[in-house]
């Protein structure tokens, strides 16, 4: 992070003392930097301000399915129904305040043997991105007392949508929690059905696979759970197994 900023800083020194003389020079030292800090803020899988986890280690046809946005009443129940039949094991990365009305899902995910971990409280992807440090520290607690409140303490983060901001590495660190992105998500919103959903998913499956798709109200109603079954379904296919990797896996 301090890196991103010192070069941001000294890049609008430099284009302050090249002033007229170079517009063009001086413009590109202004925002050039300011560009390689948004990629780092904006894109899910750039590691200058948080290092976020893209894959994990395993010699094993095994790949890691997190599931976001939940626990939901209509669907979760569904879920770990087909995770069950599967003999699959998922990672929930649930919203606090769904977690804080709906604690009872959350008992369940864990009595399922399922693992529950953090998306924030109230999942603000529009400004998560300039949240004050105080911002982010109520994000995060406010979602772990819920969490705690039914009984699971988490040790995965995931931002909401892959957004980070300045503060979130120390503020995780903190609080012992590992940042985890994906290798491959589904995309329910784009075109298609169930059927492209999980053709996005698993575009380029190898072992190690972090697999990203949606549970609740905002994926549309044809895709909600069908994507995850057809998932699960082609992975029982290709002879994949769903694990949760063990902090030591998560090397990549
Ligand atoms: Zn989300």
């Amino acid at each position: 992070m301090w890196l991103l900023l010192s070069l941001n800083l000294a890049g609008k020194a430099a284009a302050l003392l090249l002033g007229w003389s170079a517009p063009a020079v001086a413009l590109a030292l202004w925002f050039g930097p300011d560009l390689l800090l948004a990629y780092h803020v904006f894109a899910p899988g750039a590691q200058g301000l948080v290092r976020m986890h893209r894959r994990f280690a395993t010699p094993r046809r095994e790949v890691w399915l997190t599931l976001d946005d939940g626990p939901d009443p209509e669907d979760t129940p569904q879920i770990l129904a087909l995770l069950a039949a599967h003999d699959a094991r998922a990672t929930f990365f649930l919203i606090g305040e769904k977690a804080a009305a709906h604690p009872g899902l959350v008992r369940a995910i864990i009595a399922a043997g399922q693992e529950v971990a953090h998306h924030t409280q109230t999942h603000p992807a529009a400004n998560f991105w300039c949240a004050s440090p105080g911002r982010v520290a109520r994000e995060l607690d406010a979602a772990l007392a819920a969490l705690r409140g039914a009984g699971v303490t988490p040790t995965r983060f995931r931002p909401p949508v892959g957004i980070k901001n300045l503060w979130l590495a120390a503020a995780l660190r903190a609080r012992g929690l590992t940042a985890v992105a994906w290798s491959a998500r589904g995309l329910e919103h784009w075109s298609g059905g169930a059927e492209a959903v999980a053709t996005r998913a698993l575009r380029g499956l190898t072992p190690g696979a972090i697999l990203l798709l949606h549970e609740g109200p905002r994926v549309p109603t044809a895709i909600r759970v069908h994507a995850i079954r057809r998932v699960l379904e082609r992975l029982r296919e290709q002879n994949y197994r769903c694990v949760v990797p063990g902090p030591e896996q998560l090397v990549n």
